[in-house]
């Protein structure tokens, strides 16, 4: 293998940067030409595609976002569109691809590798939804500055106490809810992967504000329902004072933090090695601390599990 490329996919995720970046000089290192292609399978479709050199990815180990950009192209679903991206990278005398994004980039990355273009999937999205790793890339700074955000809500929910909800992102997985809602100290926390109870949800804040509770937080992840909807049910069922706080797309933005800026160089470098290895076709990620991979067709075909002892947990000590 002498030319690989990287291209990053779907919802951004603040980390990318710092795994392009060791994607890039991973390669160099190896003596690897590496390719940059710009705005997804979008980009590489249309042959938007850049040789990166080791300056090229200077000065961006601390940026949120990406500098390849990123794109949604729903065509590319179609084997004919995929084509057209094999010939693009052909044409460069690309043999290899690393793709970073989430679960629909895999699909991408996956269709190409049974076209018999080896790809390599790295899992950077904020949701942690990816199977085959315990964290993806991005996931640890969304936290952080959904604790932040629920830090500064708290101080003036305190002042006035009022109850506050919370919503933030999360269609399909609860990890961000729940673990931000842990490290949040929130009253409750409502998930995908679980029901909720009105009833019980009131009668717990009630007690909390017999026993003096000044406040309370309530997190709930979009999937579930919006935030003003639950707002609104909320009222009916409670006379407490409710506001609602909706973080949106700041979740997406921000410097990566060390957590995930190490994850991303040593997940970007893993996947550079197993493309010289010559191992197509693979998903990499990180379980116990240490670098793993899997066959991409098989991780996708697994689901990524909530971690249900966390949530027993943040159950047990909000009581
Ligand atoms: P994410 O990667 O963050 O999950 P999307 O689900 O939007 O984001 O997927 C990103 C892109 O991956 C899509 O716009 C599309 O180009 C490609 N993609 C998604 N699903 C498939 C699929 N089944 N086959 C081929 N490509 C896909």
């Amino acid at each position: 293998m002498k030319k690989i490329g990287v291209l990053t996919s779907g919802g951004d995720s603040p980390g990318m940067n710092p795994a392009i970046r060791a994607v890039v000089r991973k390669g160099i290192f190896h003596d690897l030409e590496v390719y940059g292609i710009y705005n997804g399978y979008a980009g590489l479709i249309n042959g938007n595609i850049k040789r990166l050199e080791l300056g090229s990815v200077g000065d961006i180990i601390h940026r949120g976002g990406t500098m390849l950009h990123s794109a949604r192209l729903p065509e590319f679903k179609n084997p004919e569109v995929q084509q057209q991206g094999i010939k693009q990278l052909q044409k460069h005398g690309i043999e290899g691809l690393v793709v970073i994004g989430g679960d629909g980039s895999y699909m991408g990355a996956k269709a190409l590798t049974e076209q018999g273009f080896p790809c390599v999937g790295v899992p950077g999205t904020i949701d942690n939804d990816i199977p085959g790793t315990e964290f993806t890339i991005g996931f640890d700074t969304a936290l952080n500055t959904v604790i932040d955000a629920l830090d500064k809500i708290r101080d003036t929910a305190t002042s006035h106490e009022r109850t506050f909800i919370i919503e933030v992102m999360g269609r399909d997985a609860g990890d961000l809810a729940l673990w931000s809602g842990l490290a949040g100290g929130a009253e409750t926390i409502l998930i995908p992967e679980a029901g909720y109870d009105m009833q019980d949800i009131a009668d717990r804040l009630r007690k909390g504000q017999e026993r003096g509770k000044k406040h309370s937080l309530i997190v709930v992840a979009e999937g579930v329902c919006s935030g003003i909807e639950f707002g609104k049910e909320l009222e009916k069922a409670t006379d407490f004072d409710t506001r609602i706080s909706v973080l949106g797309h700041i979740q997406r933005g921000g410097s990566p933090t060390a957590f995930d800026r190490v994850l991303a160089s040593r997940l970007g470098a893993r996947a550079v090695e197993l493309l010289i290895e010559g191992k197509g076709g693979r998903a990499v990620g990180i379980e116990m601390n240490r670098l793993v991979d899997y066959d991409i067709i098989e991780a996708l075909g697994r689901k990524h599990t909530l971690d249900i002892d966390l949530y027993k947990l943040s159950q047990e000590l909000s009581i």
